[in-house]
């Protein structure tokens, strides 16, 4: 399967890791829409938000607490966390990733 973010899992590809725990890894998004944006994936892999829940409840726990972990420590004054799924949902990536946002304040709606 060819999977880039499988690739950084394995290291193949390169990114900037944040943080990570047996069975998640947080790396910073290569195209950043806020002063943070750090995307949250399981190292196995799974389509979508969906899939994972769908497959593994506890890791799909672990992703959330994670992005708490790492909020924490930038001391963020709140953040947004999204997964986007499917073609209207604005998914690029089909491996499931939990993207934190912060650092500035979001907007509401999104568009
Ligand atoms: P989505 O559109 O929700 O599927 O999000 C995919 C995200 O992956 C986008 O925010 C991209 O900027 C990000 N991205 C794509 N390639 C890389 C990469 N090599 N390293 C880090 N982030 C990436
Ligand atoms: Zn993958």
């Amino acid at each position: 399967m060819n999977c880039l973010f499988c690739a950084i899992v394995t290291g193949d590809i390169p990114a900037s890791k944040v943080k990570e725990n047996a069975n998640v890894l947080a790396f910073n998004d290569i195209n950043p829409q806020a002063p943070t944006h750090i995307l949250i994936i399981p190292k196995a892999h799974y389509e979508n938000a969906a899939e994972l829940a769908a497959a593994d409840q506890k890791v799909l726990g672990e992703l959330f607490a994670m992005a708490r972990e790492i909020a924490d420590e930038k001391t963020l004054n709140g953040y947004r966390t999204v997964f986007n799924t499917g073609e209207d949902g604005g998914q690029t990536v089909f491996h499931a990733h939990l993207h934190l946002l912060g650092g500035r304040s979001l907007q509401w709606p999104p568009g």
